[in-house]
């Protein structure tokens, strides 16, 4: 069995992070991590601070792991199925193997839900298929923008959009506007359309992509946002008994502590910004605290 002093239960932003910190408050951390960070998708991020001429996701993720294990930090591949409580920590199982460690930070992240597309990735990296207009509205200004989701979350990115753009529409999967909607006079107030019937198929064309709806009428659309929420990866958390928001995402307090005592949490996976910037913020935070909530280690 593996004894780390802080175990980290994934190698995204936030994981990576805490590792950073936790190898350089000379802890013994190992990480443990499934693969396919969210981060992975990122084409250029160019919101992230101090990388002012953006900065891939894959780049991001390579540096920081470069720099976790310049302290020390262990990083593992592996998917952890179950997280159980002991009397001065926690036991965790991976494939074949248990660790056991007395501080545990979940880093879990969230899974997007998508469109069956065949070449989803690559339109991705292209930048015609986005999740998330905070990160990345900015390089749409102008374009032909639509929003695919279920109408009520589509509306509310679209209306962020429409900062950046004056063609940006709706393209609803589950309804279409009623005339009473209560969604109707803002979008009207902000030139925003919703297509009459919800989506039949999207077509990817080279330059673009076209959506055909189920009366049959297309749009074409050259940045297509996609609102359809995201599964929390939460499952250890629930395992625990964890308080966790309506949506799943877990609650954390003071220090980033999750309602377990010695289990903390940090960023997509907990309640909050789904942001690099807040990941590692809150990964820093949770660092620090593991380690002073530590029995010392002096030199
Ligand atoms: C296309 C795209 C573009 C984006 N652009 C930006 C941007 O420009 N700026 C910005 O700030 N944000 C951006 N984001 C959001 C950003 O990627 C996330 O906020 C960030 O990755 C969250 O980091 P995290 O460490 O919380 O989770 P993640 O990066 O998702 O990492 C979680 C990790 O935990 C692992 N894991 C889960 N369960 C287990 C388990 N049981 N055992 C072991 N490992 C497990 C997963 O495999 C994964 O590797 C973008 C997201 C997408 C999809």
């Amino acid at each position: 069995m593996k004894h780390p002093e802080c175990l980290v239960i994934g190698a995204g932003p936030a994981g990576l992070t805490a590792a950073v910190y936790l190898a350089r408050f000379r802890r013994k951390v190992l990480v443990v991590d499934g693969g396919a960070s969210r981060a992975e998708y990122i084409p250029t991020s160019h919101n992230f601070p101090g990388a002012a001429s953006g900065i891939s996701g894959k780049e991001l993720l390579a540096q920081l792991a470069t720099q976790a294990k310049r302290y020390g930090a262990q990083i593992t591949r592996g998917l952890v199925r179950s997280l159980e409580r002991t009397d001065d920590g926690f036991i965790a199982h991976v494939e074949g193997e248990a660790i056991k460690a007395p501080r545990v930070l979940l880093a879990t992240g969230v899974l997007d839900n998508r469109p069956a597309l065949p070449n989803h990735r690559e339109l991705v990296y292209g930048g015609s298929v986005r999740y998330c207009p905070i990160c990345d509205a900015f390089e749409a200004t102008d374009r032909r923008i639509s929003v695919l989701g279920p109408l009520e979350d589509a509306v509310r990115k679209a209306l962020f959009l429409r900062t950046y753009s004056r063609k940006v529409g709706v393209l609803p999967l589950d309804r279409t506007l009623a005339k009473d909607d209560p969604e109707r006079a803002p979008l009207v107030e902000a030139g925003i359309g919703v297509a009459d019937a919800p989506l039949a198929d999207l077509v990817v064309e080279t330059d673009r992509i076209r959506a055909i709806m189920a009366d049959k009428v297309e749009f074409e659309v050259d940045v297509l946002y996609l609102a359809m929420g995201a599964k929390v990866r939460n499952e250890l958390a629930l395992e625990l008994g964890a308080d966790c928001d309506p949506t799943g995402n877990i609650r954390t307090g003071a220090h980033q502590l999750t309602s377990v005592p010695n289990l903390y949490a940090a960023g997509d996976v907990t309640s909050g910004l789904d942001q690099i910037s807040v990941a590692v913020g809150q990964a820093a935070i949770a660092a620090t605290h593991m380690h002073n909530s530590l029995p010392r280690n002096f030199r």
